[in-house]
């Protein structure tokens, strides 16, 4: 029996605006992707749209429907019906990713054990997850960081005419570690000077400083750094991955970057095989995009996935990462369900 595909549109909201150095929003709208077999088992997956990758929550949903009638009725053939998707329309990679993660989720189900299982993961071999602070006032950044207190490690938001005012608020708020994401805000030689900054306030790693075609730039600032220079809009597949080497310590990989469970355990192999830490990141995306992307936390060195954790509506229970402990479901699959 042919698989179906069905969709359902998921609303979500941040409990506090979310803001970038892109801008930002309190409510998200992603889409909730299953894909249910003959016997009538369901996989599950969610499409997180990024208009910064090009994908709208229109784009998705149209990505979809082509999708749709390719999937064939094999959900044990990922590498095949993956490599449909992607030569029949490239791209849309958070709606291919939906698709995957839903096989994947299949899969698990269909053999009765957690995708992580299926993998030979060990689950308790994460790294603690980071909870992000996001863009805003003095007053709320206080107020967020007082609400992360479970959370050893804060991973802050710059990239803004504000950013010396930010770490200055968060340093006289906790002396918990903080990582920095300037998500492309800086010009290289503004990232330079920012280095003896950041490392005053103990800044341990600084992912994406520079527009994501500026490898020179990473280049220039990691010969300057004392810290990890992970690349997150300058590597969204494997085949970015080659002319990252050197100008960066390490790569984060998204799902919804990367449009496939099976391109991202590429994507660590390969920046592996260069000796680049591995980082596991995410979008505002529920529990169920999260639990997908939670299951490479055993293979990396570097977990920033509060994505559900910011949501005061998440529709799902999967795994959780409270005081950044990472936990996957025990149960078949993905382990997800609705709550
Ligand atoms: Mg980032």
């Amino acid at each position: 029996m042919t698989l179906r595909l069905t969709t359902e549109l998921l609303t979500l909201h941040t409990t506090h605006p979310f803001i970038i150095a892109r801008g930002g929003h309190s409510e998200f709208r992603t889409v909730m992707v299953k894909v249910t077999d003959g016997d009538g088992v369901e996989g599950w997956g969610e499409a997180a749209a990024t208009a910064f990758y090009g994908e709208t929550l229109a784009t998705v949903q149209a990505a979809l429907a082509t999708y749709g009638p390719l999937l064939g009725d094999d959900p044990f053939a990922l590498d095949a019906i993956e490599r449909r998707l992607e030569t029949t329309l490239a791209g849309n990679a958070a709606a291919r990713v939906a698709i995957s993660a839903a096989l994947h989720d299949l899969v698990g189900k269909r053999l009765g054990i957690p995708l992580w299982r299926y993998w030979g993961l060990e689950a308790a071999k994460a790294p603690r997850s980071t909870f992000t602070i996001g863009i805003d006032t003095p007053e709320m950044i206080r107020r967020k960081v007082a609400e992360a207190a479970g959370y050893p490690v804060l991973k802050v938001k710059l990239g803004t005419p504000n950013d010396l005012e930010i770490l200055t608020t968060i340093r006289e708020a906790t002396d918990r570690e903080i990582r920095v994401d300037a998500n492309c805000g800086w010009t290289a030689d503004h990232a330079v000077a920012m280095l003896p900054v950041l490392a005053e306030f103990g800044v341990t790693v600084l992912e994406q400083p520079v527009t994501p075609t500026d490898i020179a730039g990473l280049a220039h600032i990691r010969r300057q750094s004392k810290i990890p220079i992970i690349a997150d809009e300058s590597c969204v597949t494997s085949a970015h991955i080659p002319a990252l080497v050197g100008a960066v310590d390490g790569i984060n990989i998204k799902l919804a970057k990367c449009g496939s469970l099976r391109e991202a355990l590429r994507m660590i192999a390969i920046a592996r095989a260069h000796g680049m830490m591995v980082m596991v990141g995410c979008m505002i995306e529920s529990s169920l995009g999260i639990t997908a992307a939670a299951h490479f936390t055993p293979l990396v060195d570097i977990v920033d996935l509060d994505g559900a954790a910011l949501l005061r509506d998440d529709p799902f229970a999967g795994a959780t990462i409270p005081g950044g402990q990472v936990t996957l479901p025990d149960a078949p699959g993905l382990g997800v369900t609705r709550r």
